[in-house]
């Protein structure tokens, strides 16, 4: 086998709560995850000379030791005491920094594909294990579909699937660090808790306008302090049609429910002239991503 090749799906998260930091500085969470349609393309072959080299089609990001690629390729080196050349290239859809976890995704992808490239024989709960070394949203990027992630991102437990509809997503100019974003959190007094009971009752009924109102996020006023058009957004997306909107991650892209993908293009073409970072995905039922040679 000389190369392999795999989608590497974004996610959203529909309801995201910290319950608080643990003694290692690590934050405790409650998240309800969503893989999306939207995917970046890894892919990665043995090569004679040793080292982990990157090539990337979008010149903004590291290709070095920075690049979740190449921690993850050097964790899998480690974990499994072996040695190589890698040779890795990646085609960037997901935007970065977005909350959309593209990193965590591409990471992900590198676990599954030397897992099958080498024939190591891991396990799915070892490619967590060895994930989650790299990032706390990597675990779940292997498991992929609707889940609940819990604990600092290492608990997964799969949940019914989302109902169908269409997901618009929109991402303002202005970037935000997870880090910071994170800093922020732990300086409030009394955060926002979204309801994520009522986000798994919602997903056990299928039913998307209950969904859609226990959409929430505890990061979302923190990140909109410093982007206040997330707000914006938010409403222009309600006005347009939205069952619910929410900000994903640490954001600070903002995504809206819509009964179905033609509503979510209508609202999409509205809402592009004065937000041009618009774009329409939908739900992917199930981890589908599975490497190609
Ligand atoms: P999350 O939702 O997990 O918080 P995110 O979507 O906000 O993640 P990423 O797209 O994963 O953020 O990127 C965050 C930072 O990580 C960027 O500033 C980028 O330079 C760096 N980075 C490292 N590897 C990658 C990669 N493969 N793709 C995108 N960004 C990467």
């Amino acid at each position: 086998m000389s190369g392999l090749c795999m989608q590497a799906f974004a996610k959203i998260n529909l309801c995201l709560d910290i319950l608080g930091i643990r003694p290692d500085g690590y934050h405790e969470v409650r998240m309800i995850m969503q893989q999306l349609s939207l995917f970046d393309t890894v892919s990665i072959r043995k090569t004679d000379e040793p080292g982990i080299r990157l090539f990337c089609s979008d010149p903004a990001l590291p290709t070095d030791s920075r690049n979740l690629m190449v921690q993850a390729a050097e964790r899998v080196y480690e974990h499994c005491g072996i040695q190589g050349g890698l040779r890795m290239e990646l085609q960037k859809n997901i935007p970065a920094a977005a909350g959309l976890a593209g990193g965590s995704a591409d990471a992900a992808a590198v676990i599954v594909l030397m897992n099958r490239l080498y024939e190591l024989g891991l396990s799915g709960e070892e490619m967590q294990k060895i994930g989650l070394r790299v990032g706390a949203d990597v675990p779940y990027c292997i498991y992929g579909g609707t889940a609940l992630s819990s604990g600092i991102g290492e608990k997964l437990t799969p949940l019914p699937p989302c109902p169908s509809c269409g997901i618009l997503l929109v991402k303002p100019e202005k970037g935000a660090s997870t880090r910071e974003i994170y800093s922020a959190w732990d300086a409030l007094s009394d955060p926002f808790r979204p309801d994520v009971d009522a986000g798994i009752e919602a997903l056990r009924k299928g039913d998307l306008g209950l969904l859609a109102k226990s959409l929430g996020n505890s990061l979302e006023p923190v990140t909109r302090a410093r982007i206040p058009v997330i707000g914006e957004i938010r409403e222009a997306m309600l006005s347009c049609g939205a069952e619910g909107a929410v900000m994903s991650g640490s954001g600070p892209t903002v995504f809206g429910l819509f009964p179905d993908i033609i509503s979510a293009e209508k609202a999409g073409e509205t809402l592009k002239e004065q937000f041009p970072d618009c774009f329409v995905s939908c739900a992917e039922p199930v981890n589908r991503a599975q490497p190609s040679s």
